[in-house]
């Protein structure tokens, strides 16, 4: 029999479904989230995948057994979710996505009232009350009750096109040809829409919200073959691939090459920071591309722990402008403090209307770094071996500084190397990213062996 698989993190509870991920399982969450907190009403979403429906109706079996009631929003993108929770007032919301993992994951995505992940204190207040089962089960005639939402994407898309960083004259007047490709994911229906919506002629692949996804729906590089084929088939100005729950962005040039999802977030940031002066905040696993372009608009940059909850809680105690995830993650705190497609995708229109370029053009204004990001399955003594390379680690990479906050990273004269635990697989990944091609390409090859 196959390990069951569960990962449990303030980044949700995810696993495989029928192996680890059962309804049992999510109506105890259900249970164990409203008894956190105890009254009020719960926003539930989910990604467009098949196993959605089944997860959503047993998260909310539990919600409303405590006595919670449920605002059911529908197949939304998580963002939306978050600004649900707000715009409701709700106590919390449970977005259902394993968000970039493959089609047998699924998972619960947590958040309190200001519509952001829980933090690791309630995190840690909703696991004891799960073990437990300290459930505050209601009799008969005090059951939550369960209502639909469905406008929540157009309102979504309407507040995304208020946020004043986003030039949106200049971007209608250019009518951009965007092709977007959603994995058929959550993203299918308020990407195409808000992008519409900017005047955009917009070339839809995968855009059926059917959840089946037709090739890894990571939007990295190497998944996004047929977007690129389509931007060069419909000589199209840009392609934007988002992840099933659509809070990550990553972009192809006119030319149908794929920049990196990297750069997603340069692109939001240098917007921002065109309008305002302010500080950033991005993870420690984001390339030095965004602190470089950050620091030139003259802003202050820190770096944070991996993970959604990580990062907002380090720009809140910054007061940061703008920031988020290398990974395609951009957030804009004074809109919604999560990560966010929508917003990203104006935002680089916005940039390309004011650059006055194409893409690829853009692109080579930017500092340039080679990137490598790995993934290995994670040995069983991985923090010894953590500890033994960061003794090693000056005959490799030189004089280094190390920041040990997630997993090991090593920034040094050419760029830096992070070794990390990830949150929600059981893998390690690594990043090389320096300044030489040939530097970066030797130096992961080096560290992988190291570890396996
Ligand atoms: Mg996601």
């Amino acid at each position: 029999m196959i390990k069951p698989v569960l990962i449990k993190s303030t980044s949700g509870i995810r696993g495989i479904v029928g192996n680890g991920l059962d309804p049992i399982l999510v109506t105890r969450y259900g249970a164990a989230f409203g008894s956190m907190l105890k009254k009020g009403k719960v926003v539930v979403g989910r990604d467009s995948r098949p196993t959605g429906d089944m997860i959503m109706n047993a998260v909310i079996s539990g919600l409303i057994s405590v006595g919670i009631d449920v605002i059911n929003v529908g197949i939304v993108p998580t963002p939306t979710v978050e600004i649900a929770v707000k715009g409701l007032k709700a106590a919390g919301g449970i977005c259902i996505t394993a968000s970039h993992n493959p089609s047998q994951w699924n998972a619960l995505k947590f958040f309190n009232k200001t519509g952001e992940f829980i933090t690791p204190a309630e995190y840690k207040i909703l696991n004891k009350i799960f073990e437990k089962q300290n459930f505050f089960y209601q009799p008969h005639n005090k059951i939550g009750k369960v209502t639909c939402q469905s406008e929540w994407i157009d309102r979504h898309i309407k507040k995304t096109l208020e946020v004043k960083f986003t030039n949106l004259r200049k971007v209608r007047r250019k009518k951009f040809k965007v092709v977007v490709d959603a994995v058929n994911g959550a993203g299918s229906v308020a990407l195409p829409q808000m992008l519409k919506k900017l005047s955009a002629k917009v070339i839809e692949i995968n855009c059926d919200n059917s959840g089946k996804f037709p090739h890894e729906p990571e939007p990295i590089p190497k998944n996004l073959k047929q977007l690129q084929k389509a931007v060069k088939k419909y000589k199209a100005d840009i392609g934007m691939a988002c992840d099933p729950d659509a809070d990550r962005l990553a972009l192809v040039d006119e030319k149908g090459q794929p920049i990196g999802e990297e750069l997603t977030l340069t692109l939001a940031v240098k917007e921002v920071l065109r309008k305002k002066k302010g500080t950033t905040v991005i993870n420690l696993s984001t390339s030095k591309v965004t602190e470089d372009v950050a620091r030139m608009s003259g802003s202050k940059v820190f770096y944070s722990k991996v993970g959604e909850a990580n990062v907002v809680q380090m720009m809140h105690a910054k007061k940061a402008l703008i920031g988020g995830e290398g990974n395609g993650g951009v957030i804009l705190p004074s809109f919604h403090a999560g990560r966010d497609s929508l917003i990203a995708a104006a935002l680089v229109l916005s940039c390309l209307a004011n650059e006055k370029k194409p893409l690829s053009k853009l692109v080579e204004t930017l500092p340039k770094y080679y990137t490598i990001k790995t993934k290995a399955a994670l040995p069983n003594n991985f923090i010894a071996r953590l500890i033994k390379f960061e003794k090693g680690a000056s005959k490799l990479l030189g004089k280094t500084k190390v920041d040990r906050r997630d997993g090991l990273r090593f920034d040094f004269a050419d760029g830096w190397v992070q070794v990390r635990s990830s949150n929600t697989e059981p893998i390690f990944r690594l990043i090389v990213e320096t300044n030489d091609k040939k530097l970066t390409s030797r130096l992961t090859k080096q560290v992988i062996k190291f570890f396996s």
